[in-house]
């Protein structure tokens, strides 16, 4: 049970802890960093976040190699036959409608933004299939605009690890709002998402081998 002193003692410590749990996790190159060496420019990135949700890291990457093998722009996507960017989306699930709102984005981004990517809350939220969490990533990852991106990831690993301790994803990231400082803020979401993936797992977490077991309550006892 995580009291209140715990989670102000998590509070005030929270720069180390973020940046042991960073360092331990890229010296693991989980999934959730390994797709950044596809994504090098801005279309990329925006193409593989708005295509994230629901779909493991690794199926994400084999998706988005061979998309790119074909596309490069939101004018590529646009021209691109629907029958064609169903069948590379396939594996995702759900692909007809990511194929049918990826082609809609672009439309819009080409027409209505002038081929850029919107680097405002409000204006990411107008476009079709793009909720809180997307529009967040997407300003955090391409314009480093300090916003925290919660997940039901995220919301499990900041609750088991004391940061907080709430019954919602929106509550979670009000308070992460509130308490991250900006600069911890911009990767907190890929780094807790990296930290689940290789330690903090959700079954059988790896409190041996975790770095910050000495301030964990959950993972006393532990020997995973
Ligand atoms: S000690 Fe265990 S439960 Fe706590 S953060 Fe580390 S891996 Fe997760």
């Amino acid at each position: 049970m995580i009291s209140l002193l715990n989670i102000v003692y998590m509070i005030n410590n929270i720069e180390k802890i973020f940046y042991k749990i960073k360092e331990s996790v890229l010296r693991r190159n989980p999934p959730v960093f390994r797709k950044d060496e596809i994504l090098d420019n801005d279309f990329k990135k925006f193409v593989a976040i708005f295509l994230s949700p629901r779909v493991k890291d690794s199926k994400l990457i084999f998706v988005c190699k061979r998309l790119f093998e074909r596309v490069n722009s939101f004018k590529d996507i646009i021209k691109m036959n629907l029958d064609e960017l169903e069948e590379i989306l396939k594996p995702l699930g759900l692909y007809k409608v990511k194929a049918k709102r990826l082609k809609s984005v672009a439309y819009k981004i080409v027409n209505e933004y002038g081929g850029k990517i919107p680097n405002d809350l409000n204006e990411l939220l107008k476009l079709e299939g793009v909720g809180r969490k997307i529009a967040k990533i997407i300003l955090a990852e391409l314009y480093n605009k300090p916003y925290v991106a919660v997940d039901t990831h995220v919301h499990r690993i900041s609750n088991r690890i004391g940061i907080v301790k709430t019954k919602s994803i929106s509550e979670t990231e009000k308070i992460l709002e509130k308490i991250l400082p900006e600069k911890i803020k911009l990767e907190y979401n890929k780094v807790m998402v990296g930290f689940g993936q290789t330690i903090c797992l959700p079954k059988n977490p790896k409190c041996r081998e975790c770095p910050i077991k000495k301030y964990c309550k959950n993972g006393k006892g532990k020997n995973n």
